[in-house]
């Protein structure tokens, strides 16, 4: 049945597979979201656990979110939690909200709005059944819901046999459903990426066939889903299996030069790879990087093979003439994705102080001028990436003085002129126009 016209059929019976033969225990559902479950549910309401937390459970993973759904409407949620706010335009849902900034959302099932609408990124917005709302989900692993009625699983879409056999499979028709969302092309690969699952055929193929379509999403989503990849904890499998797809040289077609063919291409892969391998540590450490150093990270490889041949003179003159080629040519290597601006700016400003790493005579210390920078600590982070220690270069936070040890001159005040200046008479002024 084809997703987006589900409502136009009969509802699909779900398979439902008990308690006793699925390992998704109670145990391991945050507390508070089995709050929200339990009192939708005395109230006569469905109520499943939804999307990602589902998969991960019975994966044996920690979901990052819970996410409720339901038959309730938002008003009738939002009257059963004094704890809760309505938001979102397209499509509203309600937000509960707990100790320590925990927010539990619940939506209302939806379904595709316009069957019969073939226009990409439809809004998608109206309410529907249970059956609607997982047949409107991205991939069958990700459209199981958890019943707190009787603790099973209930599956429309062959979801929990997907995820038994490690298969990532798009809901419905996957050619059609990535034309109508490209989004749902990175999330395809996200999801194979991330928990070492295979693409089915079908989905394959339209990962292969709609990976050119990124542009007909706003690019913030893009940027956005690029970076949720990126800092997702799983960057290594990710940048292998969007290589592999040549989902990344859709995104990017300006490395695909540098780390998707010819020769030294594996090579610098390997090395991009690896950085995000550390990246993905950290993550697992609950010490992200930041966005700007994992950017410049994403490039590094690629920048340094640009500039094969640069004259990289000692000391401050290579730094100055590395500092000139980042800013040229960083910017031109990522702008296919709309990073945004101060992200950017500090993957530039960060990525220039590594000029060390290719001098041949770096000088052994760093000036206070640049040590003193604001983004100087997180050049350090890019550099501990990298492999360069520039704290050590930083000359024990100390600049050196003058020659002679000249006093820090004061500045003279120079007289304000402008208060001194007496104002125009106003009948002066008249005087004036009129003449
Ligand atoms: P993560 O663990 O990264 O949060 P997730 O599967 O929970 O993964 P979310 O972005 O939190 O991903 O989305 C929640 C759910 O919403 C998904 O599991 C999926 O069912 C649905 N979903 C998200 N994006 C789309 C989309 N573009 N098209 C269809 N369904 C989507
Ligand atoms: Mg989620």
């Amino acid at each position: 049945m084809h997703p987006e016209t589900s409502h136009q059929q009969q509802p699909p019976v779900p398979r439902i597979i008990p308690r006793r033969e699925h390992n998704l225990s109670r145990k391991n559902i945050d507390p508070d979201a089995l709050k929200v479950l339990y009192r939708l549910h005395r109230h006569g309401f469905k109520a499943y656990l939804v999307g990602g937390s589902v998969r991960d459970l019975l994966l044996g993973r920690r979901p990052k979110d819970f996410d409720v759904g339901t038959d309730a409407r938002p008003n009738q949620v939002y009257k059963l939690f004094r704890n809760s706010r309505i938001i979102g335009r397209r499509f509203r849902l309600v937000q509960v909200f707990f100790r320590g900034g925990k927010i539990i959302e619940v939506s209302t099932f939806r379904r595709a709005a316009d069957p019969d609408s073939d226009e990409v990124l439809g809004s998608n917005n109206t309410f529907g059944t249970a059956a609607e709302d997982a047949m409107r989900r991205d991939l069958t692993i990700n459209a199981l819901f958890y019943d707190i009625a009787d603790f099973s699983i209930v599956d429309y879409v062959g979801g929990m046999e997907d995820l038994q056999n490690q298969l990532v499979r798009a809901v419905g028709d996957a050619d059609v459903r990535f034309h109508r969302d490209p989004v749902r092309v990175l999330r395809a690969v996200r999801h194979a990426a991330r928990i070492g699952f295979t693409l089915t055929r079908d989905t394959r193929a339209a990962v292969n066939e709609h990976r050119r379509e990124f542009s007909l999403c706003p690019t913030s989503r893009i940027r956005d889903e690029l970076m949720r990849d990126l800092q997702g904890g799983s960057a290594a499998s990710w940048l292998d299996l969007a290589h592999r797809t040549k989902v990344l040289y859709s995104l990017l077609p300006t490395l695909e030069d540098y780390y998707g063919r010819g020769p030294g291409a594996a090579k610098r892969r390997g090395q991009v790879i690896e950085l995000m391998a550390k990246v993905d540590q950290a993550v697992a450490q609950g010490q992200p990087y930041p966005d700007a150093v994992v950017v410049a990270a994403l490039f590094w490889p690629a920048l340094v093979h640009k500039a094969k041949g640069l004259e990289l003179p000692p000391g401050r003159a290579g730094r100055v003439t590395w500092g000139g080629f980042v800013r040229e040519n960083l910017p031109a290597l990522a702008r296919p994705v709309a990073f945004a601006k101060r992200v950017m700016e500090r993957a530039c400003q960060t990525s220039a102080l590594m000029a060390p790493m290719l001098q041949e005579s770096p000088g052994d210390r760093l000036p206070k001028k640049i040590t003193d920078k604001g983004y100087f600590p997180d050049a350090c982070l890019l550099g501990d990436l990298l492999g360069l220690n520039l704290r050590a270069m930083a000359g024990h936070g100390q600049a050196k003085t003058k020659p002679g040890g000249a006093k820090r001159r004061r500045r003279r005040r120079r007289p304000n002129r402008r208060r001194r200046r007496r104002p125009p008479a106003k009948s002066n002024q008249a005087n004036s126009t009129a003449s």
